[in-house]
Parts: C-alpha cells; sequence; structure tokens
C-alpha cells in the first residue's frame, strides 16, 4: 500500500489468457442480439451433445465450453461485465471459484427450448444468502512513460454514480414512500421451480416484482429519479505503481457502482500508456531506432536525448557500426516489476539515406565512389560473404 491506496492488481492470470472468448465459442461478434446468441447456442450444443458425439472424446469439453459461454452472454448483467472485463473479472469467475462444471441438459431440451431455465437460475440467486453487490467500474486514465517512470501520484475527475444526496440512497421521496414488498414479503428473493435435464429443482430467484430489494418505493426521489444514486464528477486519486504497464489495472474497493441495500461494487482504474515519441516498450526494457549517416556509422559518434528518467541519455556509437546492429544502454529502462533494477534501453541503428541531394553532394559522393564504394566486379563475393556471416 503506498498513500492508502491499493497496489496495483494485475489480473491477467495465464490460465485465463488460454480461455477462448465467449463470442468467438458462439461464433458470434460482440453485437450479437439475444436472438442471435440463443440461436447460435441451440446449433451449437446439438452439435457437440455428448448423446450424439458418443465417440468424440472432445465433444464433452465443446459442450461445456458452449453452455459456459451461453450461461454468461444470454445474462444481461454478466454480458456486460464480461464485455467490460473478459475473462479477467475482478470477482473472479461468476461461476465461483472452480469455474463453470457444466450442466446436463437433454437433447430433447435443445429443441424445445426447455433448456431456459437451467440458465437463467444459474446467477439468479441460488446462494442462500447472496448479498447485492453493485457493478464494478471500469475508469480508463492515459500516462505517458515519464509518469511511469517517476511513478506518480495523479489526480484526475470521472463521472460516477454516488449516493443521492437528496433521499439519502433510498430513491424514495419520504421514507414513508418505501414499502415492504408484497410479493415476497421484505425477502428480496422468491423460490421458484426450475428444470434442469430430467429433475425439477427449487431454486431461489432474486425477487421479480422488488428487483431483490424486498420493498417497493411508493413515490420515487426526484432528484435521482429513484436510482438511489446519482452521476457526479468525483476526484480520484492513485499513485502509479512501480513498473506499470498499459492496461494495469488498480482496485479501489467500494468506489464502484451503489446498490440500494446492497454492498457498492469496486472500483478499477485501468492505466492506458501514451505513446512515446520514439520508444516502443517490452516490459522493463525500452526499443527505440536511431538514424544514422554513413560517416557516423564508420567514425562513430556520441549522441544524447532527452530520456524518461529526466535526465540526457548519452549513446555511444562505436567506429565501425553497422545498420541493423544494436546498442544497449544497460539500467536505463523502466522499473522491473515484483523485482529489483530497471531494464535495459536497446537501441537499432538505422542508416540514413537522404531523400534529396544536392550537385555538390553528388560530386562529393562520386568522388568517394572508389575508396567507399562497392565496385560492380566484386559485388557477387560481397553478396556471397554476407550470406556467410549472416548464417554464421
Ligand atoms: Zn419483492
Ligand atoms: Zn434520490
Amino acid at each position: 500500500m503506498k498513500n492508502g491506496w491499493p497496489d496495483a492488481d494485475t489480473l491477467g492470470g495465464v490460465d485465463l489468457a488460454e480461455k477462448r472468448d465467449y463470442y468467438e465459442v458462439l461464433g458470434l461478434d460482440k453485437s450479437a442480439s439475444d436472438d442471435e446468441i440463443k440461436k447460435a447456442f441451440r446449433s451449437l450444443a446439438r452439435k457437440h451433445h455428448p448423446d450424439k458425439n458418443q465417440d468424440n472424446p472432445d465433444a464433452e469439453r465443446l459442450f461445456k465450453e458452449v453452455q459456459e459461454a451461453y450461461a454468461v452472454l444470454s445474462n444481461p448483467e454478466q454480458r456486460r461485465q464480461y464485455d467490460m472485463f473478459g475473462h479477467d473479472s475482478p470477482g473472479g469467475s461468476p461461476f465461483g471459484p472452480g469455474g463453470f462444471q457444466g450442466v446436463n441438459i437433454n437433447l430433447d431440451d435443445l429443441f424445445s427450448g426447455g433448456f431456459d431455465s437451467i440458465f437463467s437460475s444459474m446467477f439468479g440467486g441460488g446462494g442462500q444468502s447472496r448479498s447485492r453487490r453493485g457493478h464494478d467500474v471500469l475508469v480508463k486514465h492515459s500516462v505517458t512513460l515519464e509518469q511511469i517512470f517517476r511513478e506518480e501520484e495523479i489526480e484526475f475527475e470521472a463521472d460516477l454514480a454516488t449516493e443521492c444526496d437528496a433521499c439519502g440512497g433510498s430513491g424514495a421521496k419520504t421514507p414513508e414512500d418505501v414499502q415492504v414488498c408484497h410479493t415476497c414479503e421484505g425477502q428480496g428473493q422468491v423460490r421458484q421451480q426450475a428444470r434442469i435435464g430430467p429433475f425439477v429443482q427449487q431454486v431461489i430467484n432474486d425477487c421479480p416484482s422488488c428487483g431483490g430489494q424486498g420493498r417497493t418505493i411508493k413515490n420515487r426521489c426526484r432528484n435521482c429519479k429513484g436510482e438511489g444514486f446519482v452521476e457526479e464528477k468525483q476526484k480520484l486519486r492513485f499513485t502509479i505503481p512501480p513498473g506499470a504497464e498499459d492496461g494495469t489495472r488498480m482496485r479501489m474497493r467500494g468506489k464502484g457502482e451503489p446498490i440500494r441495500g446492497g454492498v457498492n461494487g469496486d472500483l478499477y482504474i485501468q492505466l492506458e500508456t501514451e505513446p512515446h515519441p520514439w520508444f516502443e516498450r517490452d516490459g522493463p526494457d525500452l526499443i527505440m531506432a536511431l538514424p544514422l549517416g554513413y560517416p557516423e556509422m564508420v567514425l562513430g559518434t556520441e549522441v544524447e536525448l532527452p530520456h524518461v528518467d529526466g535526465k540526457m541519455m548519452r549513446i555511444v556509437v562505436p567506429p565501425g557500426s553497422k545498420p541493423s546492429e544494436t546498442i544497449i544502454v544497460k539500467g536505463r529502462g523502466m522499473a522491473r516489476r515484483r523485482a529489483r533494477g530497471y531494464g535495459d534501453v536497446t537501441i537499432l541503428l538505422k542508416l540514413h539515406v537522404p531523400d534529396k541531394i544536392s550537385k555538390s553532394m553528388r560530386g562529393v559522393l562520386d568522388s568517394l565512389r572508389e575508396d567507399f564504394g562497392l565496385p560492380i566486379d566484386s559485388i557477387e563475393d560481397a553478396v556471397r560473404n554476407e550470406a556467410k556471416d549472416r548464417r554464421s
């Protein structure tokens, strides 16, 4: 912890990275409608159903993969979360720590549509005392390499949902306008029956009348239109963690979307790195190209450039340097993450050839041809030698 803010939380685990995109699994793009999602699921689930693929060892895995994709994309809340975070959802897998376990679906149900209740009850409540939690919110903020190098403290403003002052977050005009929900008698959850394969099972779902809050509002608060919260500019402050990379996320617990009668979601700040005028980044290492004229290559030179650490960086080009050779300046890259020290700067040498030359320049170059040029009759040998060097 630094300045009271949490450390960077990298969420891209390796196992998650290998997981296929849900849209890809269903062969759809992100704009797919609910209908298209259902259609794709039906046809793929039929195709991979274990009853039809007894000889195919892959079928079960594919069937499960299709189910999982459908479970998430057919649920508006889960889909929203997935669109925002992908597989590395901050709360972990929506199916719990063990991930998706797969369900048995009869082949018949895939034709009749009898599979819907299985999926609609999957996130519904199922758990007995699941506490309601607001959405997680992702805010992107771009920073320069220099700011990352300095591990700068950043302050910026973002529109975020905050509790409505007028009603104190209740969403009601007056306290008397808050009434106990008749459908669930204030429980927030109702028991429903769902078919899971051949079984009929009791499942607990959020109450449809009150959306799981256990109460309804007679007259809504005007300020927030009954939402209980309003969008407001808020100041956010965080310190860039050492070695932060493009996409690094920092979590601020409880700073996400509030929810009436529940726990606030979390807020994530995702760092986006602004392109540097000449550096590319490879983890802690910085990479750049340095164009030099022929005389500088042959005779050697020294160059100074302003660097991300605020000082000048001196690059010593030794005599006899060749294009496409690299020079490495040790320890002047970015901070290493979770390790000591800094990366290196790799400088790729490029030969600068002017687009246009003057008449007098042409004369000078012509006269140099004899000493520096490659005679036409030795081209073949030169090609041969180059290949030999390249291969050795
Ligand atoms: Zn209710
Ligand atoms: Zn209000």
